[in-house]
């Protein structure tokens, strides 16, 4: 392989504040709004050109483990209630559906209010730690240039790990014998269809819907890679679609990816034009965008200071210094379209589990949290945590750790789990006021 050498360079360090917080997504909105409410000063670096990760760019559209999480999950239902834009015909029990461009605009607006500086089109692609292996810096590569940013505590929220990864923190991709990932999925806005007229094709939780929709599929001659192509309901006439598995995929490899990505969009795209092509209630159906980003189920799970396991969630383990009770089942993509293109076969069933903030605490190096589903876990414990009610709840945690760990000059792992269990009890139940306190904060 031909090389090419790199020049040294000096990058400016253009800020230095408490903690900076990598990754917008579910897991690193919470982080970066409960971090800034403890009073830290908190950047925010984001890839895309909003917040919200795979809820926005990625068009998700229905959050599952959501309904017992309370402080910040609770407080985005309350306030996408507020703004009409939340299913509230919700198909099949707990989960929910919500508009993709109104999420956008409240996770903008929580995040001003806390006073959370936001950094977006921005890639953090380097990282250093000082003699003593504490993080201290992360590079970024914008428009802008490259620039450096330094603070007291990091949490890595980019879903696949990459400030680990390039912090020189150890991780694991994959199943552990074979390194085979969950597929990708790109998700689509689709109108033009009348809930009460297609109802029965209908549904975030349920099986029989996807099943006819699947076989009607079959019938017109598109059969989809996802064996159980999905309509999510965001209002009467907007949907959510997700009828596409990306087999094999890593997150590491942007060619794949941008191969996996127009394969995605050019099926979503063939399945509409054969459903109105069959007439009737599909007459006028039309995709309104495909997400920004194809869904990456699967990154590198960095290691921490404790792994969660699949034996944890058979057991239904608890821990002192839960940060998060998880609901959600095992729930592995087909990892091999030739044996199934749907959900793998559950090697057991899971009970309600706990994350323990160790499993947000770095391991090999000092001064890095992780939320979201790059925390510590192994295969089959990630495939159910790693939904986006958990991802909230455990950003929620890092940040009031980390927030703790720059206010006090500690490192993450020696704040005391008693001080940080303090104040998520206050987040949990009101108590700390804090979202109100920070309204009408800066831009
Ligand atoms: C197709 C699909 C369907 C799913 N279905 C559901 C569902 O129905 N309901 C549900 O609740 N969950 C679902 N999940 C799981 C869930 O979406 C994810 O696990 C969840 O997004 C985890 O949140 P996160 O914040 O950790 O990661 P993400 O949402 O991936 O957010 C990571 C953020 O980091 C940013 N980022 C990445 N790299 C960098 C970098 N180097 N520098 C700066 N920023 C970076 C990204 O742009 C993104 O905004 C699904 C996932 C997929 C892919």
């Amino acid at each position: 392989m031909l090389i090419h050498r790199e020049a040294k360079r000096d990058i400016p360090v253009v800020e230095n504040v408490d903690v900076v917080v990598c990754g917008g997504g579910p897991a690193g909105i919470a982080a970066a709004i409960a971090c800034a409410r403890q009073g830290a000063r908190t950047r925010l670096i984001e890839l895309h050109g909003c917040l919200g990760g795979v809820w926005t760019t990625g068009a998700l559209s229905w959050i599952i483990d959501s309904a017992d999480k309370p402080g910040i999950m609770a407080e985005i239902t309350a306030r996408l209630d507020a703004r009409e834009a939340r299913s509230l015909r919700v198909q099949g029990g707990k989960n929910y559906a919500y508009d993709v461009e109104e999420m956008k605009l409240l996770l903008d607006e929580m995040c001003v209010e806390a006073g959370v500086e936001i950094r977006l089109l921005t890639r953090v692609v380097g990282a250093a730690c000082d003699s003593e292996n504490r993080l201290s810096v992360v590079v970024t590569e914008s428009k802008t240039g490259r620039e450096a940013w330094h603070a007291l505590a990091f949490i890595d929220a980019t879903g696949d790990g990459d400030l680990g990864a390039v912090s020189g923190c150890g991780f694991d991709v994959g199943h552990p014998e074979t390194g085979d990932v969950q597929p990708m999925s790109l998700m689509a806005l689709i109108t033009g269809l009348q809930f009460d007229q297609i109802e029965p094709y209908v549904g975030g939780s349920m099986t029989e819907p996807k099943q006819r929709l699947s076989a009607l599929m079959h019938e017109i001659g598109v059969p989809p890679s996802y064996g159980h192509p999905t309509l999510f309901r965001i209002r009467d006439t907007l949907f959510a679609l997700m009828g596409n598995h990306q087999y094999g995929v890593k997150c590491d490899d942007a060619q794949a990816i941008t191969e996996a990505t127009i394969r995605a969009r050019r099926e979503i795209h063939t399945q509409v034009v054969a459903l109105r092509a069959r007439g009737g209630v599909w007459s006028n159906m039309r995709v309104v965008s495909t997400g920004a980003q194809i869904g990456i189920r699967e990154g590198r799970r960095l290691r921490g200071r404790y792994e969660v396991t699949g034996t944890d969630i058979l057991h239904g383990v608890r821990f002192e210094d839960a940060v998060c009770r998880v609901t959600m089942g095992i729930d592995v993509h087909s990892t091999d379209p030739a044996k199934t293109k749907t959900v793998e076969a559950k090697p057991h069933r899971s009970r309600p589990y706990d994350i323990p903030l160790r499993a947000l605490i770095a391991r090999d190096v000092d001064g890095l949290l992780m939320a979201g589903r790059c925390i510590s876990g192994d295969f089959i414990a990630h495939s159910s945590y790693r939904v986006t009610g958990n991802a909230v709840a455990m950003g929620q945690a890092a940040g009031v750790c980390a927030a703790k760990s720059a206010l006090s000059d500690r490192l993450p792992h020696e704040v005391p789990w008693r001080e940080v269990k303090a104040d998520l009890d206050a987040i949990n139940t009101g108590a700390d006021k804090t979202s109100e306190k920070n309204m009408g904060c800066a831009f």
